[in-house]
C-alpha cells in the first residue's frame, strides 16, 4: 500500500465544471463561490509559473474556458510592492515575461502584461477578476504570494483556484509537513513516481487568442527596454542585475541542456567542489520563478539516467519538494517557530554565548566582517546572485554568532537570502535557512557555544576543505564579466552622499571606481568644520531623515556602527520671541559630526581628494578624460581616463561637466538652487532659548535666520555653547556677495532677536558661504540622469528633492542605471533550445 492517497482531488466550486484527474488532484479553491455567471472569460493569474507549458495552473484555466464556453486569458503583472524588490529580481522577472509572452502568442494564447510604477498604477487585478467567471492561479506558499491570493479570493465575485504548478507530487495531497528528508522520500515514492511516468500534456487554447478591455495599456515586452523601465520602478536600484543569468526560459533551458548534455554524469562526484561554478546545475532561479518546467528536468534527468542524475533527481524531488510541503503546511515559515522545539530552545540557552563582536546589517551586506570564507560567501551572494548550496549552509549556520539571539539570525538569514540570490523567497530557501537553525535535522549533543544542540558548522573549519582566497578570486570580479569577459572602470565627480553612494553601489558589485573630489577632506555639504580651539559645528547639513525604507535600512546600521545617532532635542518654530514645538520626526546626525557618515561611506572606497574636475572630454581611444581644472595643480597632472563618468556635483557645477551630453546638461540647468549665509558662533555662557522644555534648535519665521540649532547638544558633540545659524535663502541671496565680516554680525542681531532679548558676548564667530546650498526645484525627470549611449551619467539632490537621502536616492539609482545599462551589453543567451514541447497539445 502506498503511504499516500493516490488520486483525491477536491470539491470544486459549484458550477466548475470536472477537470481531468492529473489536473483536479493540483487544485486548492481559496473561496466557495460559484462561478461567476456573467463572468465574460476564465482568467489565469500568472505568478510563480512563468511558462506557456508544462504548466498546471495555465491547463486548468484553458480546460475550464473550454467546457464553460467561454475565453481564457492570462494577466502577469509585476508589483514594485514585493518584498525585496530590485532591479535584480525585477530584471529577472521582466526577461522571463518577455519569454512567455512569445510563447503564449505563438501558441495563440491571450496575454497581458503590465509593469507597476509611477504613473502606471491601479487595481487591475480586481478590475480583471471582477468580470471572469472564475480565476486560477499558482499555489505558491510562501509570503507574499499565498497572501495575496487569498485577498484575491476574498474580492473576485468567483471561484478563486490555486494550482500546484512546482511540485510533481501534488504539495496537497501530502497533507502536512514533514520535519526530516528520508521520512518524506519514502512516504511519497510510489506516488510520485506514478505522475513522473505519466509525463505531462498541454491543454489546447479553446479558441483564438483572446484579450478583453484591459484597464492599462499591455507592453510589448519584444521590444521593451528593459533596463530603462526597471529604472522607473519605486523599488531598490541598489541592487543590481546579474547579466551571466538572464531571465527566461529561453536561457533557463539552454543552460539545463549545456549542463544535463555535458556536466549531469559527473554531478555525483563534482557537486561539493565550491570552487567549479560549472559542477552544478545552477538552475534554481529558473525554477523559483516557473521559467523552466521541473517536471521538464525531472524527466530529462531521469531520461539520462546514472548517478548524477540520481543525485539531481533526489534534490529536485525530495528536497525541493519537502520544503514546498514544508511551508505549505507551516503557518509562518519566516519565524523561529518554524523550527523543532528543541533547536528553538537550546539557541535560547546558547544566546549568552554569542560573540561579543554583534555586526550591523550593512557589515553582512557588505561582506565586511573580517571573516575570509563567510566575506567571500556573502560577495558570491551580492555579486553573483547565487551561492554555491555546500557553502550557502556554513555561510547561514555562522550568521548565528554576529547576531545578538536566533530571531535575528533567521532575520538577517531571510534579509541576506531574499535580497541578492536570484532564487530566493522560494520555499526551498526556507528549506536552507531553516536547515542552518536545526529544521530538517536532529539534536547533536553535547551542546556546542553558540550553536547549543544545533548541528556546528563554522567558517573556519570549514576553511580546511576550501581555500578562502581561491573561493574569494573565482567570485569577486563583476557578474558581467563571466557574461562579457570585461568590466568599463567608472570614475564619479563629487564625494557628496549621492556620488559616495554611487561609487559605493558600483564598487559593491566588483566595479573598479576611483571618486575625485575638489574638497581637502571627505563631507561636501555634510561638513563639520572644527576650530583649533575644541570647536567643531555642522556648518551645511543639520540632520537627516530616513522616510524611505531604502535608505532607513542604511541608518539604522549607521547607528548600530556609531557613526550616526538619533537626535531626539526638541525642536521649536520659533517666531517673535514665542516657541512652540515643531512638528515631531525623526531626526539623524552623524556623529561625532556630520562628516562622520561621508567618512564611513568613502572608507573602502578609492577617492583622491582636492582634484577639482575642470571639464570631460571625449578621449581619443574611446571613453572619458577627466580634465583638472586649470587653477589646480602645475598642470602636469595627466588627465585620468574613465569608460563611465558619474558627475554628481551640485547642479550648477554639473552643467559644465555635462557639456559633451547636452540633455543631462540641460536637465541639471532646469534645477534650481537656494544659497545659503551659515554663521558658527560659540559662547562662554548658556544661550536661552524660549520654550519649556528649552529647545535646542527651532526653525525660526519672520526673521532673516531660517533655522539656529545648539550644535554642541547634538549626541556625540564636544561640551560647549557652539552654534550654528542659517539665513532664509532670500536673505542669501540678497547679501551673497558680500564678506563675513559683514553678515556674521548681522545674522547674530537675527539670532538675539529670535530668542527675544540678548545674547551672551560670544567668545567667537565665523561665517561661511554656501552658493549651492538647498534644491528649491529638482529637476523634472527620473531620479537620476545616465545616456547608456554616452557612459555619461548625474546624480545629486538636485535630480530628487533638497534633503540627503534624496541625494543618497539619487545616487543609487544612477547606479542602478549603470549597472542595467552594462548588463544589457551582455551577449544574448542562445535562444536555440526552447524545444518544442514533448507532447502535442490535448483537447479536452
Ligand atoms: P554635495 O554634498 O554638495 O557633494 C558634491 C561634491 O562634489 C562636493 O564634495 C564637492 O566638493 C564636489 N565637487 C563639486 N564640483 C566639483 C568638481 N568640479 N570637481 C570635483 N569635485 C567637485 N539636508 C537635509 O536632509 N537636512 C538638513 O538639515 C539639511 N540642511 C542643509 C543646510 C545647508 C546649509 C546646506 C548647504 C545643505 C543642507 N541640506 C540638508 C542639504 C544636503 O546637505 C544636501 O541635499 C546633500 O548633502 C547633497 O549631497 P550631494 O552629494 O548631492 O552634494
Amino acid at each position: 500500500m502506498p503511504d499516500l492517497p493516490l488520486f483525491d482531488p477536491p470539491r470544486l466550486n459549484d458550477g466548475l465544471p470536472a477537470l481531468p484527474p492529473r489536473l483536479a488532484e493540483r487544485v486548492t479553491p481559496l473561496n466557495d463561490r460559484p462561478v461567476a455567471a456573467d463572468g465574460r472569460y476564465v482568467l489565469y493569474w500568472m505568478r510563480t509559473a512563468v511558462r506557456g507549458h508544462d504548466n498546471p495552473a495555465l491547463d486548468a484555466a484553458l480546460a475550464l474556458a473550454r467546457a464553460l464556453g467561454l475565453p481564457a486569458f492570462v494577466y502577469h503583472a509585476l508589483d514594485e510592492r514585493y518584498p525585496y524588490a530590485s532591479d535584480r529580481h525585477h530584471t529577472f522577472i521582466l526577461e522571463g515575461a518577455r519569454d512567455v509572452a512569445a510563447e503564449l502568442a505563438a501558441r495563440g494564447i491571450g496575454y497581458a502584461f503590465h509593469l507597476s510604477r509611477p504613473g502606471h498604477r491601479g487595481p487591475h487585478l480586481k478590475t480583471l477578476a471582477g468580470a471572469a467567471a472564475c480565476t486560477v492561479t499558482e499555489d505558491m506558499p510562501t509570503a507574499p504570494m499565498r497572501r495575496w491570493a487569498e485577498a484575491l479570493a476574498g474580492a473576485a465575485p468567483g471561484p478563486v483556484l490555486a494550482l500546484d504548478t512546482a511540485c510533481t507530487l501534488p504539495m496537497r495531497l501530502v497533507g502536512r509537513a514533514h520535519d526530516r528528508a528520508f521520512a518524506f522520500r519514502k512516504a511519497t515514492k510510489e506516488a510520485r513516481a506514478l505522475r513522473l511516468e505519466e509525463g505531462w500534456s498541454d491543454v489546447a487554447p479553446p479558441g483564438p487568442a483572446f484579450l478583453p478591455d484591459l484597464p492599462f495599456a499591455p507592453m510589448d515586452l519584444a521590444s521593451a527596454d528593459i533596463p530603462a523601465l526597471v529604472a522607473e520602478c519605486e523599488i531598490d536600484h541598489g541592487v543590481g542585475p546579474v547579466p551571466h543569468t538572464p531571465g527566461g526560459s529561453r536561457a533557463g533551458y539552454a543552460r539545463w541542456a549545456d549542463f544535463r548534455d555535458t556536466r549531469l554524469a559527473r554531478y555525483a562526484r563534482r557537486r561539493n567542489d565550491a570552487l567549479d561554478r560549472t559542477a552544478v546545475s545552477r538552475m534554481s532561479a529558473y525554477l523559483h520563478y516557473g521559467q523552466v518546467s521541473p517536471f521538464r528536468l525531472a524527466r530529462e534527468a531521469m531520461a539520462k539516467g546514472g548517478d548524477g542524475a540520481e543525485k539531481v533527481l533526489d534534490e529536485m524531488l525530495v528536497w525541493r519538494e519537502l520544503a514546498h510541503v514544508f511551508c505549505r503546511f507551516t503557518p509562518d515559515p519566516d519565524s523561529l517557530d518554524a523550527i523543532p522545539d528543541w533547536a528553538r530552545e537550546s539557541l535560547a540557552r546558547a544566546e549568552f554565548d554569542r560573540r561579543d563582536a554583534l555586526a550591523s546589517w550593512e557589515t553582512l551586506a557588505r561582506a565586511r566582517t573580517g571573516e575570509p570564507l563567510w566575506d567571500a560567501a556573502q560577495l558570491s551572494l551580492l555579486r553573483q546572485g547565487e551561492l554555491h548550496n555546500n557553502l550557502r549552509m556554513t555561510w547561514g549556520k555562522e550568521i548565528l554568532a554576529w547576531t545578538p539571539d536566533a530571531a535575528t539570525a533567521l532575520d538577517r538569514l531571510v534579509d541576506l537570502n531574499h535580497r541578492y540570490a536570484l532564487d530566493g523567497r522560494d520555499p526551498n530557501s526556507y528549506g536552507g535557512l531553516l536547515w542552518c537553525l536545526g529544521a530538517f535535522d536532529r539534536p547533536f549533543d553535547p551542546p556546542k557555544p553558540v550553536f547549543g544542540r544545533v548541528r556546528a558548522r563554522s567558517a573556519a573549519v570549514h576553511a580546511r576543505r576550501l581555500d578562502p582566497e581561491a573561493f574569494r578570486a573565482s567570485v569577486a570580479a563583476p557578474a558581467i564579466v563571466e557574461a562579457a569577459g570585461r568590466a568599463p572602470p567608472i570614475a564619479v565627480i563629487g564625494a557628496g552622499i549621492a556620488g559616495l553612494a554611487a561609487a559605493r553601489t558600483l564598487a559593491d558589485h566588483g566595479y573598479a571606481v576611483r571618486v575625485h573630489d575638489k574638497g581637502r577632506g571627505p563631507g561636501g555639504r555634510l561638513s563639520t568644520r572644527r576650530g583649533q580651539d575644541g570647536t567643531a559645528f555642522d556648518h551645511g547639513a543639520q540632520y537627516f531623515t530616513a522616510d524611505d525604507p531604502r535608505f532607513a535600512r542604511f541608518v539604522e546600521s549607521w547607528v548600530d556602527d556609531g557613526v550616526a545617532a538619533r537626535w531626539e532635542a526638541p525642536v521649536a518654530r520659533l517666531a517673535a520671541g514665542r516657541a512652540e514645538p515643531a512638528p515631531p520626526r525623526r531626526r539623524f546626525v552623524g556623529t561625532p559630526g556630520m562628516s562622520a557618515v561621508i567618512r564611513h561611506l568613502a572608507g573602502d572606497l578609492d577617492v583622491a581628494f582636492g582634484r577639482r574636475i575642470g571639464s570631460v572630454e571625449a578621449a581619443p581611444d574611446g571613453g572619458w578624460r577627466l580634465v583638472a581644472a586649470a587653477d589646480e595643480g602645475d598642470g602636469d597632472e595627466p588627465a585620468e581616463q574613465a569608460e563611465i563618468v558619474l558627475v554628481c556635483t551640485p547642479a550648477p557645477q554639473a552643467g559644465p561637466l555635462l557639456a559633451p551630453a547636452p540633455e543631462l546638461a540641460r536637465a541639471a540647468g532646469a534645477a534650481s538652487m537656494a544659497p545659503c549665509w551659515a554663521v558658527m558662533a560659540w559662547f562662554g555662557d548658556a544661550v536661552a532659548l524660549p520654550g519649556d522644555p528649552p529647545p535646542q534648535a527651532a526653525f525660526v519665521e519672520d526673521s532673516p535666520l531660517a533655522w539656529i540649532a545648539r550644535d554642541s547638544a547634538k549626541p556625540g558633540r564636544p561640551a560647549g555653547e557652539c552654534w550654528v545659524l542659517h539665513a532664509t535663502p532670500a536673505w542669501s541671496a540678497e547679501h551673497l556677495e558680500e564678506t563675513p565680516e559683514e553678515i556674521v554680525p548681522a545674522l547674530l542681531d537675527a539670532f538675539a532677536d529670535a530668542v527675544g532679548g540678548s545674547l551672551p558676548p560670544a567668545v567667537g564667530a565665523r561665517g561661511h558661504r554656501w552658493r549651492h546650498a538647498r534644491v528649491i526645484g529638482p529637476a523634472p525627470g527620473p531620479d537620476a540622469l545616465f545616456d547608456p549611449a554616452l557612459g555619461l551619467g548625474a546624480a545629486g539632490d538636485w535630480c530628487r528633492g533638497p534633503r540627503i537621502e534624496d541625494a543618497w536616492l539619487s545616487g543609487v539609482a544612477l547606479a542602478g542605471r549603470v549597472l542595467g545599462a552594462i548588463a544589457g551589453t551582455a551577449p544574448v543567451t542562445e535562444r536555440a533550445h526552447l524545444s518544442p514541447r514533448a507532447v502535442k497539445p490535448v483537447d479536452l
